[in-house]
Order: C-alpha cells, then sequence, then structure tokens
C-alpha cells in the first residue's frame, strides 16, 4: 500500500514539474517568441547574417531596398546612385554598419512575426514598410550638400513626418567601403545620432527663456553698446565685429554675442537650464522605434561659463533632431508635434510637451523674420516666407560648424529644417543655401 502511495505522490509530483515547464514556456514563447524567431540562426529569413526578406518604400510608393530580391537573396536596392546614397542612413545596410537604419530598427515588421504563425509567411517575402523620408527630396539635399560633411533634416511640423535626414560622408549600400578604411562618420546618422556645439542658432533658446524670465519692460528697454568685445573676469566675449547699441531684436539678428552675455547674466543659469530642458534639447524622441540621442549642457553659475552657454559654446551639444522639432514648437503656438518616420503607421499627430509660451513663439517668429529680412537678405529665399536663425559654431582644432535652422510658414508645405555643415565656415554662406535648395525642391 505505502509503496502505491509512493508513487503516486511520485506521479503527481512528476505532473507538477511538468504543468509548471509547460506554464515557463508558454510564458517565455509569449515574452521572448518574437526574439527567437528573429534570431540570426533562423536562415529562411537570413542570409549570412542579413535580413532577407521584407521591402522599403518612400512616402511617393519608390521601392528603396527589396531586402531578398537581388542575387542569392542579396538586397536589391534602388537603381538611381544618388539615392541610395541620399538616404542609405534612414534606409541602412545589409552589413548592419548603420546602427539606426529601418533595415535594423524595423527588423521585426520587416519578417512579419505574430504569436500565431511566427515568421511563416506563404509568400516567404516578409512585409512592406513604408517610410516618411521623401527620397527625391533627399537627392536634392545631398546634391546640395555637395563634397562637405554635414547634414540635413527637414521635418512637417504640423504632422510630424521626417521628410529628410541625409548626411555625408555617405555611402552606396550597393558598393558599401571597407569599415575599417571608411572616412570617419560615413556610417552615422548625424541627424538622430549627432551632437553639435550650435553656436547661435543657440540663441533661439536664450532668446526663448530671456522673454520669459525678465519683465516685459526689461525686454523693450533692453539695450546693449557692442565694441566688439566684453571683458568678463578674465575672459574676452568676442564679436564678428562691433555691433554699435543694439536692442533686443538687434541683439539676435546681429547675432551679437557681447549682447547674450549680458542677456545670459540676467537670465541666470537655473531659468536658462529649465528653458534648454522645456525645449526638448535633452528629449529621446521614440520615432516609432528609432531614436535620437539626447544633447548634452552645462549650465554653470560662474558668469564666464554661463555667458558662453547662452552664446551657444562651451559644453553646449546639440542633436539637430531635437533641435529641429524644437524649429516647429515656435512655428506652432510652442508646442510641437513629436517626429514620424513610418508612413504607413501614421496616425494623428503626437504633440510634445509645452515648450515656450504662446507669446514667447509669437515673439520669436517676429525677430526670426526680422533676422531673414534686416540681415540675411529676402532675395537669398525668392518665394519662400521663412523665419530663421544662422550659426557659426567655433569648433576647437577645426574651421566652424555652419547652421542654419528655422521653418517656412506655408499651409500646403510647414516644414521646419536644419542644416550643419562641419568645417562649413560662415552660416549664412554655408548652410543657407543648402537649405534655401532643399526647401524650393520642397514647395515646388
Ligand atoms: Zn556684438
Amino acid at each position: 500500500m505505502k509503496k502505491i502511495e509512493r508513487r503516486a505522490i511520485l506521479c503527481m509530483l512528476l505532473a507538477a514539474f511538468l504543468l509548471v515547464g509547460t506554464g515557463i514556456f508558454c510564458y517565455r514563447f509569449v515574452r521572448d517568441g518574437r526574439t527567437w524567431a528573429v534570431a540570426y540562426r533562423n536562415q529562411h529569413i537570413y542570409k549570412n547574417g542579413h535580413i532577407r526578406v521584407g521591402k522599403i518604400y518612400d512616402r511617393n510608393d519608390e521601392l528603396l531596398v527589396d531586402n531578398g530580391g537581388g542575387k542569392k537573396g542579396s538586397p536589391k536596392y534602388i537603381d538611381d546612385e544618388q539615392i541610395r546614397m541620399a538616404v542609405v542612413h534612414a534606409v541602412g545596410d545589409a552589413q548592419g554598419n548603420v546602427a539606426s537604419g529601418a533595415v535594423t530598427v524595423f527588423k521585426d515588421k520587416l519578417i512579419g512575426y505574430n504569436l500565431i504563425t511566427g515568421t511563416y509567411d506563404p509568400n516567404g517575402s516578409g512585409n512592406e514598410i513604408k517610410l516618411t523620408i521623401d527620397s527625391d527630396i533627399s537627392k536634392v539635399a545631398l546634391d546640395a550638400l555637395g563634397s562637405k560633411n554635414g547634414l540635413v533634416g527637414v521635418y512637417n511640423y504640423k504632422t510630424g513626418e521626417i521628410i529628410c535626414m541625409v548626411s555625408t560622408p555617405t555611402f552606396d549600400p550597393k558598393d558599401p567601403p571597407d569599415p575599417g578604411k571608411a572616412e570617419s562618420g560615413t556610417f552615422m546618422n548625424k541627424f538622430l545620432d549627432g551632437r553639435y556645439a550650435p553656436g547661435s542658432i543657440f540663441k533661439l533658446v536664450t532668446t526663448a527663456a530671456a522673454i520669459e524670465t525678465l519683465s516685459k519692460q526689461e525686454i523693450e528697454e533692453f539695450e546693449y553698446y557692442c565694441s566688439g568685445s566684453r571683458e568678463l573676469n578674465d575672459n574676452t566675449i568676442r564679436c564678428s565685429y562691433a555691433h554699435g547699441t543694439v536692442d533686443f531684436d538687434g541683439a539676435l539678428s546681429n547675432s551679437c554675442n557681447c549682447a547674450f552675455s549680458e542677456l545670459a547674466e540676467r537670465i541666470g543659469s537655473k531659468a536658462l537650464k529649465k528653458k534648454i530642458e522645456d525645449c526638448g534639447l535633452t528629449t529621446i524622441y521614440d520615432i516609432d522605434g528609432m531614436t535620437n540621442v539626447a544633447g548634452t549642457f552645462e549650465v554653470p553659475d560662474d558668469a564666464v561659463s554661463l555667458a558662453w552657454t547662452g552664446i551657444g559654446q562651451w559644453k553646449d551639444m546639440i542633436n539637430p533632431c531635437s533641435m529641429l522639432v524644437y524649429m516647429g514648437a515656435i512655428a506652432g503656438d510652442g508646442t510641437s508635434v513629436r517626429p514620424r518616420i513610418l508612413y504607413s503607421n501614421f496616425g494623428s499627430p503626437k504633440s510634445t510637451d509645452r515648450m515656450i509660451e504662446e507669446e514667447t513663439a509669437r515673439k520669436l517668429r517676429q525677430m526670426m523674420k526680422n533676422n531673414v529680412v534686416s540681415e540675411y537678405g529676402e532675395s537669398r529665399f525668392p518665394g519662400l516666407d521663412i523665419y530663421a536663425k544662422t550659426g557659426t559654431a567655433e569648433v576647437e582644432g577645426h574651421e566652424p560648424t555652419a547652421w542654419f535652422a528655422g521653418f517656412i510658414d506655408n499651409p500646403d508645405a510647414p516644414y521646419a529644417f536644419i542644416v550643419g555643415i562641419e568645417e562649413g565656415g560662415n552660416g549664412i554662406d554655408a548652410a543657407a543655401p543648402v537649405a534655401n535648395t532643399v526647401l524650393q525642391a520642397l514647395v515646388d
């Protein structure tokens, strides 16, 4: 009798183990099934470690890459070489050198995994995804950058769609360079993954902080006499030339470093730091699964570092994508729209938190328009209702990074833009013409 009892207990224990084991498997299957299914050892969806299913289109249904469409399951890219090179940082490459490309980020979507059928697909060709990118505009941007290294970012500030994110130096995914021999930065999506000294485009943040920290009267009565330099403790703040007497608008349109050092002092480090965060410059956006890197800033109390921080130098490092989203907030009512990259996934635009007050956005628009009219010259941007700020950021040991950032006011083309050119020199001469070329193509 005892023997039977012992056996019964043993059976019960075994059954219990089986039950628990099955439970654990089911839990892990649901939790990790996607990871197992899309693992690189599954040879029907990979070839030599590269995804061989799925197609990626641009917003105009141009087939940018058919992952398994080439010889023996290799990727088949769009025929136009310039387009391949313009969109490779957005699309990604078979070797996975571009870490943030759609091929890598949207692997699951391209494979088409689901819990019931796994990666089984009757056609064996995977899924199609459509990006918000315009490949023709990207080609125009690449051409406009020419031999210069840098980036062009454009997004629709009403819908959040990223239209263009082009980085140079670039490469042809059809004939990729040896990673060990490629020029530095070749595989980097500089719009999403780059961090740069902003120079004077950062004054758009300092200006917002000033408007919201100082009294209305202080702004209206602000006047600064610029002799070309300002001694601050043991440091000299310099302007490109003596601007003479500037008011608040003139400080921005002349991009007067000396006046901005005074403004930064009046704003104080605490308020400036908060405005940097409010404006999203330290934000990482979830762009349908892609991400940007956060900008980095130190906003110290001491007068000299604070002055240079307000001017957009010292330890200020912006990410172009988050700066672009801030341009959207100025174009709008002080909130912006979160960036999107998946066209097929396009729902209603998702707003950011409030970055600046509505009144501040209105004042900044007026000042950015004044920059164009009084300093840059509207004739540089024929037919465009453009609002902008230039930047010429000092980089130790290099020529300055040239910047041009802003937006156009056009109900049919609500685009914000950012152009950065490494070793480009002057913002208005190097970066503004690139922005104009791309924007002209967009409104055409
Ligand atoms: Zn000045």
